[in-house]
């Protein structure tokens, strides 16, 4: 299985998604955006833990996303910070990369439809993992951590369901 990037806007962290593993990713900006502390302390611990690379987007991407939203009219909407993101998530894909945003911000989702970028809302995914969900595949029964990002099993493509578990260790 090819491995994929996490792209992640503040709406991810405040959201409560947590990273966890090495390939997630986030601008700089949005590292001042968090700034209730609990959202703060997930970011702050995956930097240190070395979950969250914090990089810039190159030029030639945000270019590319200023002339999307330029000719698709969302240019007023969409902020400085989400742009760079969003050419952040262009920027990996361009490196071959199989990346998918995280982000519940719903322009930011339309920008990357357009641009034919996958991604994923925080709260209606089932990744939030203070409320103990457990995914698990309705054919094949696999279980997965609760951020995997997709509705769909990746052994057998049934749809996944979720189930609130009793979470002693948290
Ligand atoms: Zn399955």
């Amino acid at each position: 299985m090819q491995k994929k990037y996490y792209v992640l806007d503040a709406s991810a962290f405040i959201g409560g998604y947590r990273p966890s593993n090495p390939f997630n990713y986030t601008i700089p900006e949005v590292t001042h955006e968090v700034k209730d502390i609990n959202s703060k302390t997930i970011l702050e611990t995956a930097i240190k833990d070395g979950y969250l690379q914090i990089i810039e987007p190159d030029l030639k991407s945000m270019e590319r996303v200023q002339e999307t939203i330029k000719s698709s009219g969302d240019v007023l909407r969409l902020s400085h910070v989400d742009q760079k993101l969003i050419a952040l998530a262009l920027h990996l894909k361009n490196q071959q990369e199989n990346v998918i945003v995280i982000t519940d911000d719903y322009t930011i989702q339309n920008a990357l439809k357009i641009l034919k970028i996958p991604f994923k809302s925080v709260l209606t995914s089932g990744i939030k993992q203070i409320y103990g969900w457990k995914l698990i595949c309705k054919g094949c029964k696999k279980e997965y951590s609760d951020d995997y990002p997709f509705d769909d099993c990746e052994i057998c493509g049934s749809s996944i369901y979720k189930k609130r578990i009793k979470n002693k260790n948290k």
